[in-house]
């Protein structure tokens, strides 16, 4: 049997008439930039998220840029972040000329630990990025009490947990800003690269609509310098398109993922949550399973958690089931970041955790068989 990590054509299958639609109306109206279709898109991931104003983007990265741009965030200036996270996160930061400040994550969630946050913040802060790592929110309400504390903005990496909750409230509307990834892999994917950001202030949305059109408002007055960030006529389409199945792919994410569960505890397998991740010793559990906190768990991963994560990946590979790594090397330990002067051993959790952790194939097409013979393929693992 095969099993890929993720199986984009069998969710194309389902739904290219849809597609093929949405991309003939706008090769019909030749309208590549901006135009009603993006305001469609912006206007509907608006209303998911429980925001007020959408802004179209090229990417989640550059969502995450245009909104430090937008704050007037750059050198001299620190954001706290987590270092267990995608690259961009900090990239975004260091790119405005600021500097990236790390906090270490939850073991539980894998997200910022807000105790960890408040001896961070020094007279410098601007604000802090917390990221909705495989589709589960953050702990937000602490974090949006120091950000109130001392006057930061929050810009909410929700690249991940498009439709997420936490207390009833969505991936993004929670923050100043949230950033979604239209990027082909994540839950609401493109035919290319895509993102958007949200936000309940329209005097935020304005100045986002300028930054990613140059900074000119009127057309070639420039008070501002912004960039080309503009999210593209035809990606809008197939955005708004398949956002209408959104929530049937998370339902069926969500029983994959409860599936998983059951197959484990059935397995004879040791295992354990994620947050028990420290039994060590003899009769330690083989695999942590992901655990939710927050509400709505989107389960853009699932991430299992074993001390002999590489030689489990090589063996599912050699059985044809597909497994990645979110991530591997923590930021604060990437040569690019080297500068910032952290060491191995500053953020133990976030480096045990990429040492760790393995992502197993949970698309919602995934069918029962398959995800049988996944669980099958660890327990036999751990048998040898
Ligand atoms: C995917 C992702 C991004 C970047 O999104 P792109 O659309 O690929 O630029 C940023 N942060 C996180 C946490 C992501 O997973």
């Amino acid at each position: 049997m095969n099993v890929p990590l993720l199986d984009l054509k069998a969710q194309h299958r389902a739904i290219k008439a849809e597609i093929d639609d949405a991309v003939a109306e706008v090769m019909e109206s030749q309208q590549f930039i901006l135009g009603p279709q993006v305001q469609k898109c912006e206007q509907a991931i608006a209303q998911y998220s429980g925001c007020a104003y959408g802004v179209g983007v090229s990417s989640g990265t550059d969502a995450l840029l245009i909104c430090l741009m937008a704050e007037g965030i750059g050198p001299g200036a620190e954001v706290i972040t987590t270092p267990y996270t995608f690259f961009a996160t900090a990239g975004s930061i260091a790119r405005v000329g600021a500097k990236p400040v790390f906090a270490d994550i939850d073991p539980a969630s894998y997200n910022l630990n807000p105790a960890q946050l408040e001896s961070k913040i020094t007279a410098h802060t601007r604000a802090i990025i917390p990221v909705h790592l495989y589709g589960q929110m953050a702990d937000l309400d602490p974090v949006m009490q120091l950000a109130q504390k001392h006057g930061l903005v929050v810009i909410e990496d929700a690249a991940q947990a498009i439709g997420a909750e936490y207390k009833g409230r969505r991936a993004g509307s929670i923050g100043h800003y949230g950033c979604f990834s239209f990027f082909p892999s994540k839950n609401l994917g493109a035919a290319g690269d895509g993102g958007m950001v949200v936000t309940q202030a329209a005097q935020r949305a304005e100045n986002l609509r300028r930054l990613r059109a140059h900074g000119s408002q009127p057309k070639y007055y420039h008070k501002v310098i912004g960039g080309n960030f503009r999210l593209d006529t035809l990606q809008a389409a197939v955005v708004s398109a398949k956002l209408r199945h959104l929530d049937d792919w998370t339902a069926a994410r969500q029983r994959n993922a409860q599936r998983y569960h059951q197959l484990f505890r059935a397995s004879g397998l040791s295992i354990a949550n994620s947050s028990e991740y420290r039994i060590k010793g003899n009769g330690s559990p083989r695999v942590y399973l992901p655990e939710t906190v927050a509400d709505r768990h989107i389960f853009n991963q699932y991430v299992i958690r074993t001390a002999r994560r590489d030689d489990l990946k090589a063996a599912l590979q050699d059985k044809g089931v597909g497994t990645d790594i979110y991530y591997p090397v923590p930021l604060h330990l990437q040569e690019c970041f080297s500068g910032l002067g952290y060491r191995a051993g500053a953020f133990p959790e976030s480096e045990s955790a990429a040492n760790e952790t393995l992502a197993l194939p949970i698309y919602p097409e995934l069918s029962e068989p398959q995800a049988r013979y996944v669980v099958q393929g660890i327990a036999e693992f751990f048998s040898r």
